[in-house]
């Protein structure tokens, strides 16, 4: 082949791109249309079997060179391109995306805030169990200026053997105590037909790293317009855990704050592992609060200062911690909770780095 008819080919296909590039520009307009169309309607952008038809339609005429496979899936990635550009918005962008919304959501717990740059300690035990206990933790928060106490009502447990939480009973406790003492509360609720009835309870609504993906449970939350605290699941990856928090955003509750609480790996030096670049990943992903829970993250006692450092270092909004008055009788995560003067001294380490 001569060069000067490579060239005069080579002009035909610049021709054909062209023209090509106009084609698919005006299958676009058309598709948005479409979409504009189908949304007013209330039906699915997405139709496979119109889809399957037109592919089916193309590789019948088909005549060549390209074989049917190639025009399916040259024709599949352009239905594919068209398709997105009628996806509305919120597919593109989640709600709790930083693109969605660029300033942070600051969540309102009393007289302090989450989100808002000033870190925050929420502590208690893991599981409520008494009176008693309650009102000496609430006690030495109070005194060590901590406004926010966990404690456990219904407790998902590993065994079904095992202390399951007191339930409703519990969280009276906690309520009654906390009022006592002018503290916020934050508890797990399990079920999704006990979310409404939280909203008596609690201040806080906790879902637990085993339900991040409970839909159900999450929708419940979702109704709702008490704070919510949704644990990372302990397999779960940041983008899981940021759709589940857009399950509850979706549906109207905007206040709902992130934590990360370990997951599941190989090592077994911690009962977890801290994913600490979690935290400056779910700041720039999203707008919502995060915090770290540095108790069950590491299910040990002896590292929990420095994780919360690192956790506060990356730029967390607040640390959890677990607190027993007693901690070697506690009914639930015995090894892991700090008594009080362990406590005291984790939170005068943790003030000193003057990170908190
Ligand atoms: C808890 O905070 O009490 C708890 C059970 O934690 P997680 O869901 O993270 O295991
Ligand atoms: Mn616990």
């Amino acid at each position: 082949m001569s060069q000067e008819k490579l060239e005069q080919l080579r002009e035909q296909l610049d021709v054909l791109n062209l023209q090509l590039l106009e084609m698919l520009s005006e299958r676009g307009r058309i598709a948005q249309e479409i979409g504009y169309e189908k949304e007013k309607q209330g039906v699915p952008k997405y139709d496979p079997v119109r889809e399957k038809k037109m592919l089916d339609k193309l590789a019948d005429l088909n005549q060549g060179p390209f074989e049917h496979e190639t025009v399916r899936h040259l024709f599949k990635q352009i239905f594919q391109a068209s398709l997105q550009l009628q996806q509305t918005d919120h597919k593109k962008h989640l709600l709790v995306s930083r693109k969605k919304q660029q300033e942070d959501t600051v969540i309102t717990l009393g007289d302090i805030t989450v989100g808002s740059g000033k870190p925050m300690i929420i502590a208690g035990p893991c599981s409520v169990e008494s009176y008693d206990q309650m009102r000496k933790t609430a006690a030495v928060l109070k005194e060590a200026g901590i406004t926010v106490m966990r404690g456990g009502a219904f407790k998902p447990r590993t065994s079904p053997y095992d202390f399951q939480g007191l339930g409703i009973e519990g969280l009276k406790m906690l309520k009654e105590v906390a009022a006592e003492f002018g503290l916020k509360t934050i508890s797990e609720i399990v079920d999704p037909s006990h979310i409404e009835l939280a909203c008596d309870y609690l201040d806080v609504i906790q879902i637990g790293a085993r339900n991040m993906q409970n839909f159900e449970l999450l929708k419940a939350a979702g109704d709702v317009r008490t704070p919510i605290l949704l644990k990372r699941g302990l397999a779960a990856t940041l983008d899981e855990f940021l759709h589940s928090a857009e399950y509850i955003v979706s549906r109207g509750n905007t206040q709902v704050m992130l934590i990360e609480r370990g997951i599941r790996t190989y090592e077994k030096a911690t009962r977890n592992t801290l994913d600490i670049s979690a935290v400056p990943i779910l700041k720039l992903e999203s707008h919502l609060p995060v915090l770290v829970d540095v108790t069950h993250s590491t299910g040990r006692k002896d590292i929990l200062a420095p994780c919360a450092k690192a956790a506060l270092a990356a730029g967390a909004d607040g640390v959890m911690v677990e607190v027993h008055p007693d901690p070697a009788t506690a009914l639930s995560d015995a090894a892991q909770q700090l008594n009080f003067e362990e406590f005291k001294l984790f939170l005068a380490d943790v003030k000193q780095s003057g990170l908190l």
